[in-house]
């Protein structure tokens, strides 16, 4: 029997960072502004989610991880959207010669309740991967008031990636 199929691999990604200063705005969560909760603390915007995208599309091709891109420690990127990360690494996954399949999530957060922006989570990351939102999924869940993220002290994301080779 044979067993060519084409080709594609996975990669996962986790972040975890906790509730920053409320001064510094409301929280970013998948390149969405969502009110209810602080901004995650962190050298860019904190945005857990799209960090774990990132090193899932890395991961998936065994480019390292998020801290191997260029500007991660940059001070020109003090507070900047996580998407130019998003960008970073796409470019990297289409230079090895891979693009996106689909990208499932899962935001692990005690607070605020996210279902009412996980469409809108779906919408960007669809567009800063450039995919069509079904090939994109957003879950969110507690844990059950357990540990450091049910006491509400911060946000942990987890994404799973699988690349295809890029057509050409
Ligand atoms: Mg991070």
């Amino acid at each position: 029997m044979s067993s060519a199929r084409p080709p594609v691999r996975i990669g996962q990604g986790v972040d975890a960072h906790r509730f920053g200063d409320a001064a510094a705005g409301p929280l970013v969560l998948g390149g969405v502004t969502i009110p209810g909760a602080p901004r995650l603390a962190g050298h860019s915007d904190g945005d857990a989610l799209l960090h774990a995208v990132v090193d899932a599309l890395l991961g998936a091709v065994g480019l390292g991880d998020i801290g191997a891109l260029a500007g991660v420690d940059d001070p020109r990127y003090a507070g900047a959207g996580s998407r130019v990360f998003v960008d970073s690494a796409l470019r990297r996954l289409r230079a090895a010669g891979w693009t996106p399949g689909n990208v499932d999530c899962t935001v692990m957060a005690e607070r605020p309740r996210l279902t009412p922006h996980r469409a809108a989570m779906v919408e960007a990351l669809a567009g800063a991967l450039d995919l069509p939102t079904s090939a994109v999924s957003v879950k969110a869940t507690t844990t059950d008031g357990l540990g450091l993220i049910g006491a509400g002290e911060g946000v942990a994301c987890l994404a799973v990636a699988l690349v295809h080779p890029a057509p050409g």
